[in-house]
């Protein structure tokens, strides 16, 4: 069926979809690591690429060919590559377009990793890269150089919210002759299209929203030109960072329903960061669905809707942000994001602890800074139990400066 005319609900459900030979209505976990050929011409023809069809699994395999096409008609790009994780789609990407002697430009508050990876690693190759606050175009056309290969923005970025125009971006880049990629992880298909909007590349950690259930990690990268992403294939394959078949059955169904996830979960976050506001022990709200975000307008051109993502000061700081962790009953303490659970984290003391409190500030948050990953409870609940949290702070506060 041709699904290219689809809403994105019927396409979540079918693009990508190719009758199975069996008539099973899922595709099957074809758990085999080869595939024999009918006879020596046919494995001289799939070697020399004059037919369709599967060598080996590192290099393909049904099961995750379904996936990657799905993803792909999704982002509206030529094709996916689908990785071991997140992290293999950001490696993939740097060792596709990066060489010795290449600059790369990103944001100040992208993913730890994908920076961590940039200046331990690839610096050791010469390779170089700078880090700005892309949501500023001047900050992003001076940091640009004659060797910039690659602009990678991460929008809606982790944790401060911040976003970047990806239309203002790419064009600036494109007229620079450079690449852009963005990691669409924080929005996903479903909210944000950044190879309709200019970009070149986009890649996701299929961990968070797209499989979300917590129970896989993964990754996947899209490129709008056959020829990218014929390079980003080449890479994963002979860097052997492939996902594998079982994972991506899985991802396929986390993926059918991340439109009704993704629905019910803003709902209950846009509720969330209202109420938040009005409470007295919150400083700020970061949410981009709220009109005080400061690129509100912005989030409305550039996504179909605001995410379940939000990260709220509290007036305690560092203290108060430990104490909330532990007070906190029904959203679960950990990392990630975009399950169908709620989680919280405190980047001060987990996520970002290894920057300096004077790093988070120029990064542009605080050490009462919470994230809030909304899943889809009923909105009561989360509310209920925030509220017995914040209740809990206060008393244990007020404890500590009586004793004091
Ligand atoms: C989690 C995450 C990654 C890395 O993905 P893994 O699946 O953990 O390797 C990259 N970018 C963003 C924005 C993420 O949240």
């Amino acid at each position: 069926m041709d699904t290219k005319h689809l809403g994105i609900n019927s396409k979540l459900i079918h693009a990508g979809h190719r009758a199975d030979p069996t008539g099973a209505v899922n595709v099957p976990i074809y758990q085999t690591s080869t595939f024999a050929f009918r006879d020596a011409q046919h494995g001289a023809a799939l070697f020399a690429g004059e037919e369709d069809g599967y060598i080996y699994t590192r290099i393909g395999n049904p099961t995750i060919r379904a996936l990657e096409e799905s993803v792909a008609e999704l982002e509206n790009g030529c094709g996916g590559i689908a990785t071991s994780s997140g992290m293999g789609a950001v490696s993939t990407l740097y060792l596709a377009v990066l060489s010795a002697g290449a600059h790369m430009v990103s944001t100040a508050s992208v993913y730890g990793p994908s920076r961590g990876l940039m200046e331990k690693h690839f610096s050791r190759f010469g390779v170089e890269s700078t880090y700005v606050d892309t949501s500023d175009l001047t900050q992003v056309r001076g940091a640009l150089r004659p060797h910039t290969k690659l602009l990678y923005v991460e929008t809606p970025a982790n944790p401060t919210m911040q976003l970047t125009d990806i239309a203002q971006v790419s064009a600036l880049a494109h007229a620079h002759g450079c690449l852009v990629a963005v990691d669409n992880t924080f929005a996903s298909p479903y909210l944000q299209k950044p190879l309709d909007l200019g970009a070149d590349v986009v890649l996701h950690s299929v961990t968070k929203f797209i499989n979300g259930h917590a129970d896989v990690v993964g990754g996947i990268l899209v490129a709008k030109d056959p020829s990218v992403c014929k390079l980003l294939r080449s890479v994963m394959v002979n860097f052997g960072c492939n996902m594998d078949p079982h994972q991506a059955f899985l991802v396929l169904r986390g993926l059918r329903t991340l439109g009704i996830r993704i629905e019910r979960a803003q709902r209950n976050a846009l509720e969330i960061a209202h109420w938040l506001e009005r409470q007295p022990e919150v400083q700020s709200v970061r949410y981009v669905g709220l009109a005080s975000h400061p690129q509100h307008e912005l989030a409305k051109r550039q996504m179909k809707g605001f995410g379940s993502m939000i990260s709220f000061e509290l007036k305690g700081g560092m203290e108060a942000g430990r104490r909330l962790m532990n007070a906190l009953k029904m959203a679960t303490l950990a990392v990630s994001l975009g399950g169908v659970e709620t989680l919280v984290e405190h980047p001060a003391s987990m996520t970002h602890a290894g920057i300096s409190p004077e790093g988070r500030r120029a990064a542009g948050f605080s050490d009462g800074l919470v994230r809030y990953s909304v899943g889809i409870e009923d909105v009561e609940d989360l509310i209920a139990d925030l509220r017995q949290a914040l209740d809990a702070v206060a008393t244990e506060s007020r404890e500590v400066a009586t004793v004091r």
